[in-house]
């Protein structure tokens, strides 16, 4: 009787399952076939200096290359990891391939630039994630100043005392941190003036309403002007026009990211856009010679 009992309650828990559950779990197994079988892989996407056109970072953006699927973005499959704590394994690979590339890039002679890597909320809080980081720069030979940490806006507002102890962490490891997605959620500039951050990235939502709605442009300006006042650094996200560009240029936005100049683009590739940059810049020091 006991017995039949039982067998009841795993029919009714199995009928229970929603096929979204059912789905949920095929990925979540599938997520960790796809680290034990190396499915992931990092696309680079330049960060431009924009008074000077030079590339001085780079963000690291995860895809799975999915045996049937295909190459799979983010949005399909983060969100997942973060639920079902697959993030921490996945963001700790994240983080070691993107600073191994960034120190071979470097070993073959190419100028240093910053690497950006996205941080989960889950591994925010995760107390390992300090040590993780100071280990990985170590294994690598990396500078602290070549890494910067993006954690979202939302993050960050979350619990602000919290944030700012884990910030000041970084902090004390001479590691950056960028506030992503700038302006999307409860936008609280006073609050981020407490935390030890090197820039904002301001979302694309503003940027690509630039040029065609004034009120972007006038929230665009008052934000990089407020930003300066308080120390902090402001990225453009999502800029894909040079209109887009000659605004936040007038606006004094300090670096910008987008499809203009470059869509992510795979390590190989990104190698040779930092060659082609720093060939051209010998190449004007080498004019300015002549000319002396
Ligand atoms: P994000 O960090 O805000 O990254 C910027 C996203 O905007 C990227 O999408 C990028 O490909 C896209 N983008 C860049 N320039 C342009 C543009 O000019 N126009 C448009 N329309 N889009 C542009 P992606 O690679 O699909 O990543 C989406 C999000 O997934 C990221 O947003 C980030 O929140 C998350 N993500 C990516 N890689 C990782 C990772 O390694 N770990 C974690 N935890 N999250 C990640
Ligand atoms: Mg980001
Ligand atoms: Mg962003
Ligand atoms: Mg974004």
């Amino acid at each position: 009787d006991a017995k039949k009992a039982g067998g009841n309650r795993i029919r009714r828990y199995a009928a229970g399952l929603s096929s979204q559950n059912v789905e949920r779990l095929e990925v979540e197994t599938q997520l960790k076939q796809a680290l034990r079988r190396d499915e992931f892989l990092l696309h680079y996407q330049p960060q431009i200096q924009i008074a000077s056109g030079h590339i001085v970072g780079v963000e690291a953006l995860v895809r799975w290359q999915h045996p049937v699927r295909g190459l799979v973005l983010p949005i399909d499959f983060i969100p997942l990891a973060e639920e079902s704590g697959l993030i921490e394994a996945i963001g700790e690979w994240v983080l070691r391939n993107a600073c191994a590339q960034a120190a071979a890039w470097q070993r073959s002679g190419l100028p240093a630039v910053r690497i950006a890597i996205n941080v989960s909320a889950r591994q925010f809080h995760d107390p390992e994630l300090v040590a993780v980081v100071a280990q990985v720069l170590a294994d690598n030979g990396l500078d602290p100043e070549q890494l910067e940490l993006e954690i979202t806006e939302s993050m960050s507002m979350k619990d602000p005392e919290e944030s700012s102890r884990i910030l000041t962490s970084f902090k004390a490891l001479g590691i950056s941190i960028a506030i992503d997605d700038f302006g999307t959620g409860y936008s609280n500039l006073a609050y981020l003036r407490q935390f030890p951050v090197r820039c904002i990235k301001l979302d694309r939502a503003f940027v690509s309403e630039l040029g065609s709605q004034s009120s972007s442009d006038a929230i665009v300006e008052a934000i990089v002007a407020m930003a300066h006042k308080l120390d902090l650094q402001v990225v453009a996200e999502g800029v894909e026009t040079a209109e887009q560009r000659d605004h936040l240029l007038r606006y004094g936005c300090d670096e910008l990211q987008g499809y203009w100049y470059s869509r992510p683009v795979d390590a190989a590739t990104f190698g040779v856009l930092l060659q082609d940059q720093h060939e051209l810049e010998r190449g004007s020091y080498l004019d300015v010679a002549v000319c002396n």
